[in-house]
């Protein structure tokens, strides 16, 4: 594989950023860090509690380490009623939105006082993928994920007013009309997730539109919640006729702050790089255990910090989702840090069945690599005897062409291949098109009823 540095083709955002040495870049974050803690110890009794005094005076990244503990979705979640008082570092007329978290975990939806300013960054660090995407200011933009109090979708609006984008919101609309506006409104990018885009897929195949004829004016479709596989990937690309690109953000770091760059998810065949946007995050990659960095090309649990956050800064966020710090540069030459596009996946996910680990990813890798299968749903649960059991309920395209006879033995063969590559069998059955559940965002294919009360948002087929 070749890595031709790709400079004469770079789409640069900010060159004062994008053009720096990796060691200048670190100096800038750590010198933003250092005024950002200081303040939040100067302005919020929760941290002056919560933290020791020589937090007032820090001075590097090293002693940060040492003195700033971590903080979890539990230590935000508590006393969300004295937040404005005991959380906040802007007066509460300066706080112009509140954003919640998506609820996922299960645990409970955290409130997340925005300035002005923050809304802001929210959308100029966002305006950097799209850029590098390829987009231009004025062009059209759908979103496909449902807006409600949610900061999913409210983070975009900023980044949609910084691009000066049409920008279209179709998220409560049922499938078949999205993909109804997707022709009418003919943008140059939609915002989708990576299960949701088979879906739109389908439909497309279903009324045999090709969109490379239909959809002429697409650059680029932007994709975050999940992760796939290189196939997926690739299928995805081939259909579409254009670059997909990720990201990868949370609420608690208050910006999207993983971007793909030109490259997009695949670089010669390969995963892509999502690159940190160290200049306004600080992105620990730690251990799970030791809490120790991770060398390139571990894996590891992000740890977020947000360098940009006025009313509401949060230290030391362990998200619990698992990255993968790339190995090697990215041919684009950015000194930013990146983490492998398409691997994202939560530590929580990881499901214990009969003794065994098993990642929701790689199932995902195994059933996928038949393109006859569009979605698939696991159940875990203990049966009358006792034993747990995990169950997949798997449906196939109508446009596969197999008969029941196909499709029943590559179900069998399915199951030899997930027990000889996992070391779990697992009771796979067919599904009727269209009866499991597809997901708008954070997409959680498996329902595990020895943990109850996690809830996601579906959309409506
Ligand atoms: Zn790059």
């Amino acid at each position: 594989m070749s890595h031709e540095p790709l400079k004469s083709t770079l789409r640069i955002v900010n060159p004062q950023i994008e053009n720096l040495t990796r060691q200048e870049l670190l100096a800038l974050q750590e010198r933003r860090l250092v005024a950002q803690v200081r303040r939040a110890y100067e302005r919020i009794p929760f941290y002056r509690r919560l933290w020791p005094k020589e937090a007032a005076t820090l001075s590097s990244m090293a002693q940060f380490r040492e003195v700033i503990p971590f903080q979890s979705k539990q230590d935000l979640l508590v006393a969300q009623d004295q937040m404005m008082v005991e959380r906040v570092a802007s007066p509460g007329s300066q706080v112009v939105s509140v954003h919640m978290t998506s609820g996922t975990t299960g645990l409970g939806q955290e409130s997340h006082p925005l300035t002005r300013l923050d809304v802001e960054a929210m959308g100029s660090t966002w305006m950097y993928q799209a850029h590098w995407a390829g987009l231009q200011l004025g062009d059209v933009i759908c979103y496909t994920f449902a807006v409600g109090m949610q900061t999913g979708g409210l983070s975009s609006f900023p980044m949609a007013d910084r691009m000066a984008s049409r920008f279209h919101q179709t998220g409560p609309y049922p499938s078949e009309k999205k993909a109804d506006y997707l022709l009418q409104y003919q943008p140059h990018a939609f915002i989708i997730s990576p299960a949701y885009l088979t879906r739109m897929q389908a439909i497309f195949e279903e009324r045999k539109l090709d969109p490379r004829v239909v959809m002429p004016q697409l650059k680029c479709i932007f994709i975050a919640g999940e992760s796939y596989t290189i196939e997926w990937a690739q299928r995805s690309m081939a259909f579409w006729g254009v670059n997909i690109s990720e990201w990868y953000g949370l609420m608690q770091g208050g910006l999207n702050q993983c971007f793909s760059c030109e490259t997009g998810i695949l670089d010669q065949g390969e995963r892509g790089h999502l690159h940190a946007m160290e200049h306004r995050m600080l992105c620990e990659i730690l251990r799970p255990g030791t809490n120790d960095p991770v060398e390139p090309g571990e894996e590891g649990e992000m740890v977020a910090t947000s360098l940009f956050r006025e009313a509401f800064p949060i230290f030391r966020f362990r998200t619990g989702d698992r990255v993968r710090r790339m190995s090697s540069p990215c041919r684009c030459g950015r000194p930013m840090m990146s983490i492998q596009a398409g691997t994202i996946a939560r530590y929580d996910d990881m499901m214990k069945i009969r003794g065994q680990n098993l990642w929701p990813d790689a199932v995902d890798k195994l059933v996928f690599e038949n393109a006859a299968v569009e979605e698939y749903a696991g159940l875990v649960f203990i049966d009358p005897q006792g034993r747990e059991t995990a169950r997949l309920s798997l449906e196939f395209r109508p446009s596969s062409g197999l008969d029941a006879e196909q499709r029943k033995r590559h179900l069998s063969a399915l199951a030899d291949e997930i027990q000889g590559k996992l070391n779990v069998r697992l009771d796979i059955r067919e599904a009727d098109y269209l009866s499991l559940p597809r997901f708008e965002f954070k997409t959680r294919r498996w329902t595990d009823e020895r943990r109850a009360g996690r809830s996601f948002v579906k959309y409506t087929a």
